[in-house]
């Protein structure tokens, strides 16, 4: 009751502040933007003094949780697993935080934070913590079971005839070996993984999405970086930040659309934008309009190229769909670069894992070039 009167009191005075503010100067303008420079003040004053309070403790977890995880995945120990969960569900409880994500909210919402770097930090703040404001068990539970996961991966050594191997000795195997039968073995082998893992993933997923959905996703994958016009199809994407959240979080509009058709029956142009996702899978659901025409616009340029250059590409044989995109597209008279770094050369011309042969092999009669001192060293020879 207190501190809501207090508030109020507060508000008085801030209507009162800009009130005489609006007598004296007399506009309406200059009263409006008055109380908003006061509002941005306050809020950019606010923010700080949250990310100094925020950092204080964040920073310096967040490295002792980093360096527990790494030392469990090096030991496989349970007391160093024990740990970096321990650790984990001290940072998410940071996150969790509810009061804290409150403040949050306000500053949000007041949309008087402008300044550039205030403003972005305010973004990823925000979303940091607005995944984390579900049920504290579910969070912590999720962690454990996450935890557990991870050391059964780390501990898991595939067998070949009777030998326990690790991840690079069967990685060794797959790049080397010119036994099929060989690789086909030390493959499945490796795959028993999946065996061991695939209840505790399952029940993982479904904790996941419970919680995504009680902060009101779909799924907890839900929140990627595309987000898709469905009426012009145009495509918007950010590195390093999962905008896909937006489509919940304050409905982004494609601007666009906004722009030509605000004039029809909605103001918005009827143009919200979604969420668009390509799973992190070999099958791929490369339906979507946009990713079609994408994937048919490459095609037509690598129709009409004389010369083609990849950079930093080994040509994994695992790419089947650009390889069948390639070998529909480019002429029997296109030349071809690649550019790739010294430590990618084999010192065996009849190495048959190296990405040469594999581009070679590939390529056939096509003349091919190979430059290996790395992208930056092939650019500034164009240049010359
Ligand atoms: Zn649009």
């Amino acid at each position: 009751m207190r501190s809501n009167h207090l508030k109020t009191t507060e508000n008085m005075k801030h209507f009162l502040q800009c009130a005489a503010f609006f007598v004296l100067a007399g506009t309406t303008l200059v009263f409006i933007n008055g109380c908003k420079s006061n509002q941005k003040v306050k809020m950019e004053k606010e923010l700080s003094a949250f990310i100094q309070n925020y950092e204080s403790k964040a920073i310096p977890l967040t490295k002792e949780a980093n360096i527990a995880y790494w030392n469990a995945s090096i030991s496989g120990k349970d007391e160093d697993y024990k740990k970096s969960e321990k650790l984990n569900i001290q940072l998410t409880a940071i996150y969790s935080n509810k009061d804290e994500f409150a403040k949050l909210k306000k500053i949000k919402e007041s949309n008087a934070v402008t300044d550039p770097v205030l403003k972005r930090q305010l973004d990823v703040l925000y979303n940091s913590f607005l995944s984390n404001q579900a049920d504290t068990a579910k969070l912590n539970q999720m962690i454990k079971m996450q935890t557990e996961i991870e050391k059964k991966y780390s501990n898991f050594r595939a067998e070949v005839k009777g030998k326990k191997l690790n991840d690079n000795d069967i990685e060794t195997i797959l790049k080397k070996s010119v036994k099929s039968d060989e690789c086909r073995e030390a493959w499945l082998a490796h795959k028993n993984i999946g065996t061991l893992v695939s209840s505790d993933i399952i029940n993982l997923v479904k904790l996941r999405n419970e919680i995504a959905k009680e902060l009101g996703f779909n799924n907890y994958h839900g929140s990627m970086n595309w987000l898709h016009c469905k009426r012009c199809q145009r495509l918007f994407v950010t590195f390093f930040e999962k905008i896909a959240i937006n489509e919940y979080v304050n409905k982004p509009i494609c601007r666009i659309c906004e722009e030509n058709f605000s004039n029809e029956h909605t103001s918005d142009g009827g143009a919200l934008l979604s969420s668009q996702l390509i799973m992190p899978t070999f099958l791929k659901d490369l339906s979507n309009v946009q990713l079609k025409l994408i994937w048919q616009n490459a095609g037509i340029e690598l129709s009409e190229a004389s010369k083609i250059i990849f950079m930093g590409y080994s040509f994994p044989m695992a790419d089947f769909e650009l390889r069948q995109l390639l070998a529909r597209n480019v002429r029997h008279n296109a030349k071809i670069e690649v550019v790739l770094r010294s430590q990618d050369k084999s010192n065996n011309d009849k190495d048959n894992s190296s990405a040469e042969y594999r581009f070679k092999s590939f390529f056939g009669k096509r003349e091919i070039n190979m430059f290996y001192n790395g992208v930056e060293d092939y650019i500034k020879n164009l240049n010359n």
